[in-house]
């Protein structure tokens, strides 16, 4: 068998497209630009390119974005001042601060520090919470768009059996919970988990965000199994470098039924992810329904 290739890139796109419609809807009925403030502290390289991005798709969408990009050295009191000022900002719908920060600054006391209303990374304890108990509020962005990418190929997830590995609290614990809310049957495995591979033969959907480059191998596969790969490991590529998932790609695309390449599956999904919920985050704050995107 050889794999249908998940696009996340055009699935991502299309999601674009759909917010930025809304937004402008937003902006004629309502007089509403969402905004959505970036933090970046420091210069770590990945980040950089993670915010460029995020900040290019909110311009994009119509949306206005509000870059705060922050020496190595701030302190812990220093972001935490900002994070009042963007709580109390009015044209600021939602606010993300890229992770990793420094070490001098603790990232759970800048997550609690967030308004959980302008909380888009869907990362503060009430959102989570929220999550697990079934209310509505802001999800995190990268299990959405897994769940999104698994929905393109399957018309309902209800009775499938799902194995997510990894179970960070950015990942791998909301992808859980959203597929319980499909109605999957969900296995969390992560470092201390026995007998991995075979776990991974018995699943219908395997969702791999472990953070190991082309760790989940071929002979792992399911035939016929749907494939998502949230990892981004960079490797080393003779003189240069290149990006690979968590999932060994080519060896597992002759097995699966549908797979997610590394690039171009669940990260740009992320990004489309951010802007659904800042839009989400937007109409929350004005009072309006939030739109079915
Ligand atoms: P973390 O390092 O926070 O978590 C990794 C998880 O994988 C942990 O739960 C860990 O288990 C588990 N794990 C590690 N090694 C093994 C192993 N050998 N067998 C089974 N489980 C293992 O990573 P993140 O969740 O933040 O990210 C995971 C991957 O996803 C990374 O490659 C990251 O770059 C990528 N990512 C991609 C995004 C995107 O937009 N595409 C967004 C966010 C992340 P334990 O808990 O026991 O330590």
């Amino acid at each position: 068998m050889t794999a249908k290739i998940i696009d996340g890139k055009a699935i991502a796109a299309q999601l674009r497209a759909r917010v930025a419609a809304e937004v402008q809807r937003l902006a004629t009925a309502h007089a509403l630009i969402p905004g959505l403030a970036v933090v970046l502290v420091g210069e770590n390289p990945a980040s950089k390119t993670y915010v460029g991005a995020k900040s290019r798709a909110v311009v994009e969408a119509g949306m206005r974005p509000f870059d705060h990009h922050l020496p190595a050295a701030t302190t812990e009191a220093e972001l935490l001042a900002l994070a009042g000022r963007l709580n109390a900002d009015p044209a600021v719908n939602g606010i993300l601060v890229q992770m990793p920060l420094p070490s001098q600054i603790d990232a759970a006391r800048i997550i609690n520090a967030i308004d959980p209303d302008k909380d888009v990374d869907g990362f503060h304890p009430l959102n989570a919470g929220r999550l697990a108990t079934g209310l509505p509020g802001l999800v995190p962005c990268t299990p959405v768009g897994c769940i999104k990418l698994a929905r393109s190929v399957h018309q309902s997830l209800a009775g499938l059996d799902a194995l997510v590995i990894g179970r960070s609290n950015i990942v791998g614990k909301p992808l859980a919970q959203l597929l319980l809310a499909e109605n999957a049957t969900v296995t969390v495995a992560h470092s201390r988990t026995r007998d991995l591979p075979g776990l991974s033969r018995r699943a219908d959907l395997v969702f791999a965000a472990l953070g190991r480059p082309e760790f989940v191998r071929g002979d792992w596969i399911k035939p016929g199994a749907t494939v998502i790969d949230v990892g981004i490991n960079r490797i080393p590529d003779g003189a240069k470098s290149r990006l690979v998932g968590d999932v060994a790609f080519a060896e597992a695309a002759a097995v699966a039924g549908a797979i997610t390449p590394v690039p171009g599956g669940v990260g740009p999904m992320t990004i489309a992810c951010l802007l659904v919920n800042t839009l989400r985050a937007a109409c929350m704050q004005a009072g309006l329904p939030a739109p079915e995107i």
